[in-house]
């Protein structure tokens, strides 16, 4: 049975002391999309597994307020090799101080933070408020040109 070696597997030292991405979820169970790959999707669709739906039951789906996000924010901006990427198991667009999040971790420092969002909720003022907040990565992911 073979091993893994982390050292080989991050061969410079500042990637043994904190990782390179910190995925966040702003919003736990959050979405507007229905991604049939996603647990999230499938909640949305209704046809959600009991496990699922037990993990997302009502009460636990919720936005991270704003004083934990800075804080996980600045721990990220100590280390200049480590992004910070805004999704998982919820669309970050849909956090009502997702603007506010993106300047406060690029004023703490953080060197490169990304969104990966559906878009769904993005409009120009949207688009034109975060990048202006600092965004480094908008990424969008578009599962299909009809309802998905
Ligand atoms: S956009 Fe992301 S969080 Fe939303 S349903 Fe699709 S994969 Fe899940």
């Amino acid at each position: 049975m073979s091993s893994i070696n982390a050292i080989e597997l991050f061969p410079q030292i500042e990637h043994r002391l904190f990782p390179v991405c910190t995925q966040v979820t702003l919003n736990h169970g959050i979405c507007d999309s229905h991604c049939v790959s996603c647990p999230i999707g499938r909640l949305n669709h209704g046809d959600a597994s009991e496990e699922v739906r037990n993990e997302f039951r009502p009460g636990t789906r919720k936005q991270m307020p704003f004083d934990l996000f800075a804080k996980v924010a600045d721990e990220v901006a100590r280390y200049p090799h480590a992004w910070l990427r805004l999704h998982a198991r919820g669309e970050p667009l849909l956090h009502p101080q997702i603007v506010e999040m993106v300047h406060y971790a690029k004023q703490s420092g953080v060197s490169i933070v990304q969104a990966f969002t559906d878009a769904i909720s993005l409009n120009e003022a949207k688009a034109v408020a975060i990048l202006k907040a600092g965004l480094d990565v908008l990424e969008c992911s578009i599962h299909g040109h009809d309802g998905t």
